[in-house]
């Protein structure tokens, strides 16, 4: 695995600088989408670094996206924005034909299309993906899709939609997971023409929404891979994604700390400065120690996964380690700043916000612990 990646940090933290906590804060009053952070990310080639060259990307590893994600974190910036255009196009690159791929990987690569809406949560199902009621009904060269999606973020940020829909019905005996096919959906096509589009407004701005189908008709031809085996190309991208993740974590916990060091240093009660009490060193040093950790087992996680292999237990370690790290780290910034935490100048309140997502999404943290205790240690399926 390559090294620190220190220029591209550098590069990352440059970017990043033009971009402060002021700008992010009245993004979040208004509940708007950063523009033109991610324009200039897009634009200087950041969220195309996993594209194969031959394809007009960087064709960088994993750890590169990684220490991109992690740095932007850090800096204060919010990449849940944008992360998906990174890794959604993974599952096209790995199961799309050539005609596919050479359609839109340099147009992803170059910005130009946007991928970076992922439709497989539904309100019925919920983490129980096999149950998805979403169907997409073939119909001579087309696919007839209805049923509706939640939490589908970026959808209006984005002009395409990986989907996952029920090709197969349901039947006695079938898996569950059998049946489910992976279709780009281009929404700039599709919107108005049986997709509508709801943001939902969250405890942190993430431009999430959910998203209804009724009568949408897809070429068939946007069909990813073999019909019916979608969620076995959707799992695996999983790995990436949440190895990504928790770099992004990571990079959170780094900027609780640090700025729970620099106020602990300057903020004077009682004739000192409150880093001098150890109950306010204590649980920032922790939280420190278990950023480390965490930050050790993404390393892992990578040098797996750069090595060719599919390390889920590391994968989901990484995303759960990572994600109680930046919320650890959080809640201590919050209690270091005393009131001062709550308010939004400071802006510890909007990360310990954002940073709160993790624990939920995109795997929550009991199943990332149910994945362990079957996969891992052979007890008992619980579910
Ligand atoms: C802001 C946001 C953005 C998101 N973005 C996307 C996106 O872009 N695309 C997308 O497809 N999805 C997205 N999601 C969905 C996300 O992946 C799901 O919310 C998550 O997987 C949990 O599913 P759920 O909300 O339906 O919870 P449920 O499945 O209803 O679970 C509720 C709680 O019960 C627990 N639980 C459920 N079953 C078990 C079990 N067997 N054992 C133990 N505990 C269990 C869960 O851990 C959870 O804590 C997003 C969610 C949020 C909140």
């Amino acid at each position: 695995m390559e090294e620190d990646y220190a220029d591209l940090r550098d590069a990352i933290q440059k970017l990043c600088a033009k971009y402060p906590g002021a700008y992010w804060r009245k993004l979040d009053r208004d509940m708007a989408y950063p523009k033109e952070f991610v324009e200039e990310l897009t634009k200087s080639g950041w969220l195309s670094v996993l594209i194969p060259e031959e394809h007009g990307g960087a064709g960088l590893p994993l750890s590169a996206a990684a220490a991109i994600l992690e740095e932007m974190q850090a800096q204060g910036c919010n990449g849940g924005a944008c992360h998906a255009q990174m890794y959604t196009m993974g599952t096209l690159l790995r199961h799309g034909s050539e005609e596919q791929k050479a359609q839109y990987l340099p147009q992803i690569a170059s910005g130009t299309l946007r991928l970076q809406a992922f439709g497989v949560t539904e309100p019925t199902s919920g983490t129980d993906t096999g149950a998805l009621r979403t169907t997409a009904v073939r119909d001579g060269d087309d696919f007839v899709i209805n049923g509706q999606k939640i939490w589908t973020s970026r959808a209006e940020h984005s002009d395409l939609m990986l989907l996952l829909a029920r090709t197969t019905p349901l039947s006695d005996g079938m898996k569950k997971t059998h049946g489910l096919s992976v279709i780009l959906v281009d929404m700039r096509e599709a919107l108005g023409k049986g997709l509508t589009i709801r943001p939902i407004r969250t405890m942190m701005n993430h431009a999430t929404t959910e998203v209804f189908f009724d009568n949408l008709r897809v070429p068939a031809q946007n069909l990813i891979g073999e019909e019916g085996k979608g969620f076995r190309y959707i799992l695996s991208g999983m790995n990436a994604e949440r190895i990504l993740i928790a770099a992004e974590c990571v990079g959170d916990a780094k900027w609780f700390t640090r700025k729970s060091v620099e106020y602990a240093k300057q903020r004077n009660v009682f004739g000192r400065a409150i880093g001098q009490n150890q109950g306010v060193q204590f649980p920032i040093a922790k939280a420190y120690a278990n950023m480390r950790a965490a930050e050790l087992m993404v390393k892992e996680a990578l040098r797996l996964y750069e090595a060719g292999g599919n390390p889920g237990a590391e994968a989901n370690m990484a995303k759960l380690l990572a994600a109680d790290a930046s919320f650890e780290a959080a809640n201590a910034c919050i209690q270091t700043h005393g009131g001062f935490g709550f308010t939004e100048d400071y802006d510890v309140e909007r990360k310990f916000r954002e940073t709160r997502l993790y624990q939920v999404a995109p795997i929550s943290t009991n199943l990332i612990l149910s994945y362990l205790a079957e996969h891992v240690l052979g007890l008992p399926r619980s579910y």
